[in-house]
């Protein structure tokens, strides 16, 4: 797994290098789902301290033990995957930043939970790139309402936009859509300039297209 991590390191940085985009503007997280805690504790040992998950069920688990695993070291968990209502309160537990604020019950049952505390979530709105308006994700041309509602909870930090290429597009059409939603974002909110995008087969497309947070499973963790 030493060798896979640093090749898609290697070619993060190519990418970067091609587009001229500076390497620091670009935050790898590894995504550990399906995989054991021994997997993320290998990835801890290598340098890795942003991991993404997409199940509740498994993630909380997973970073209680980690923790234990690597004597409280400071990691961050970002949940990437559709969340439903009744998880928020739990994923609230372990992650700092969660990359799929995709539909407004969510928003509302965030607003519940997060309303009592002083913590603080950070936040990317997911953008439905697909045809069709049943899939999750806000549609681009709602992304600004959307993005409003969510400004008006004090306790949300909105970071950006996210999207996952639909399988049926060219992935750079995608992330060219989804660069454009950024740039709509920024005029209501300068500082949501970032943008979660790219997966193991797609990054590159992604980078070029000004993704700053990589999700990357399976060109990693395959080799596990
Ligand atoms: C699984 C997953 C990824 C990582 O996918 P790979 O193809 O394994 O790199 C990224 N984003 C989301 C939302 C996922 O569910």
């Amino acid at each position: 797994m030493a060798s896979a991590l640093a090749d898609v390191q290697a070619r993060i940085a190519k990418a970067a290098d091609l587009n001229s985009r500076p390497l620091e503007d670009i935050t790898l997280i590894v995504v550990s789902k399906n995989k054991p805690v021994s997997v993320a504790k290998a990835l801890f040992d290598l340098g890795i301290r942003d991991f993404g998950e997409n199940r509740d069920q498994e993630a909380k688990p997973k970073s209680v033990e980690l923790t234990e695993l690597t004597n409280g070291e400071e990691v961050t968990w970002h949940f990437i995957g559709q969340l439903q209502s009744n998880k928020v309160k739990s994923m609230l537990t372990y992650a700092s930043s969660l990359h799929s604020l995709d539909r407004d019950s969510l928003l509302k049952e965030l607003a519940k939970q997060l309303s009592s505390g002083e913590r603080t979530l950070d936040v990317f709105i997911e953008l439905n790139l697909t045809q069709d308006e049943g899939r999750g994700g806000i549609e681009p041309k709602n992304l600004l309402p959307f993005a409003e509602a969510v400004l008006a909870v004090p306790q949300l930090r909105l970071k950006g936009v996210m999207s996952v290429a639909p399988l049926e597009v060219d992935p750079n059409r995608a992330f060219e859509a989804t660069w454009h939603a950024s740039e709509q974002l920024k005029t209501v909110k300068p500082e949501a300039k970032y943008i979660s995008a790219g997966m193991s087969h797609d990054f590159e497309a992604a980078i070029a297209h000004g993704a700053t947070h990589l999700r990357i499973g399976s060109a990693i963790t395959a080799f596990a």
